[in-house]
């Protein structure tokens, strides 16, 4: 089962990916972690990827899509979510025949609606666990009075340095630019299923296990 996680910078889409990671043994493929990956792997592909970020350009689709289809290969029965990718028609048709070649359907899009204000405050109050990556919010999900990660123990919380008001802004532009295209693209092709984003991370958690059946 493949399944995309779609919503604005902030709706939770990490959160959700991990979960899904736990309760069902897929593999998130956030674009940011592959690419990191790459580079350090040795493959030509790993290359082609330092070469591009050395020279401080873009990494280009059909990279992108061709790491995607390295980890399929590696993986043939593999369950996959799609966090951060695709954010474009173009890369939304790439990935669809991508996984047509190799005979692993789209199974949905699982869209997560939240409000611009709501965001804000959820965005700028998010921090994660250095050692093991667990995010926690000031609102919802407070790192525990001791001060200790409660998966891995760890002590040391990092905030992003972009979580501010302004550089969310600009997030949530370029999201309703580029990526929101995408809803209605999903949804023509019928594969489009909505939660609210917004509820306790349980509550969304388990909209979602819902909307996948
Ligand atoms: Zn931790």
């Amino acid at each position: 089962m493949n399944i995309i996680l779609l919503g604005p910078p902030g709706a939770g889409k990490g959160t959700q990916a991990r979960r899904l990671v736990e309760a069902r043994g897929m593999t998130q493929l956030s674009t940011g972690d592959m690419l990191r990956e790459a580079r350090t792997s040795g493959t030509e592909m790993g290359q082609r990827v330092a070469e591009v970020m050395d020279r401080g350009e873009l990494v280009t689709d059909d990279i992108v899509i061709g790491l995607i289809e390295e980890k399929l290969e590696a993986d043939p029965d593999g369950s996959f979510i799609f966090d951060g990718f695709p954010r474009t028609l173009a890369q939304a048709d790439a990935l669809g025949d991508l996984l047509d070649r190799h005979g692993t359907p789209l199974h949905c899009v699982i869209e997560m609606q939240v409000d611009d204000a709501a965001l804000v405050a959820r965005i700028t109050a998010r921090s994660t666990c250095a050692s093991c990556g667990e995010v926690y919010n000031d609102l919802t999900r407070p790192i525990p009075d001791d001060g200790k990660c409660v998966v891995c123990g760890g002590t040391e919380f990092i905030r992003r340095a972009d979580d501010n008001e302004e550089s969310l802004k600009t997030r949530l532009l370029a999201y309703y630019k580029q990526t929101s295209p995408l809803i209605g693209y999903y949804y023509a092709k019928g594969a489009l299923k909505s939660v609210d984003g917004l509820g306790e991370i349980d509550a969304v958690a388990a909209a979602i296990e819902e909307a996948l059946g």
